[in-house]
C-alpha cells in the first residue's frame, strides 16, 4: 500500500477531553486544522482570527465565548480567556 502515515492533528488529538459541543462545531465543513492557521476551536479561517500567543494559534474571540458558554470550566479557554478583553483594533 501507498498510503504514508502523516501528521494529520484531529481535534480529538488536540483536545482530549472534547466537548461534544466543540466537536460540532470542528465538524462545520470548510474547517482549516489550527496547525494550518484556522481557529483553534472550530478550524475556520477568516479575517476575524485573533492570535493566541500562550498556544501559538489563531482563535475566534467568538469561539472562546462559545466554549466557555457551554465548558465554563474548559482549560484552554481559560488561559484564552484574555483576549476577550483585547479591545478590537480599528475600531
Ligand atoms: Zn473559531
Amino acid at each position: 500500500m501507498s498510503k504514508e502515515k502523516i501528521f494529520m492533528p484531529t481535534v480529538e488529538g488536540i483536545f482530549p477531553n472534547i466537548t461534544s459541543a466543540r466537536l460540532a462545531m470542528a465538524r462545520r465543513t470548510g474547517k482549516v486544522s489550527p496547525v494550518q492557521g484556522g481557529c483553534w476551536f472550530c478550524w475556520e479561517k477568516d479575517d476575524k482570527l485573533v492570535f493566541d500567543s500562550e498556544f501559538d494559534t489563531a482563535v475566534h474571540v467568538k469561539c472562546i465565548r462559545k466554549v466557555l458558554a457551554v465548558e465554563p470550566n474548559h482549560p484552554e479557554a481559560n488561559i484564552m480567556k484574555y483576549l476577550l478583553e483585547t479591545p478590537k483594533s480599528g475600531g
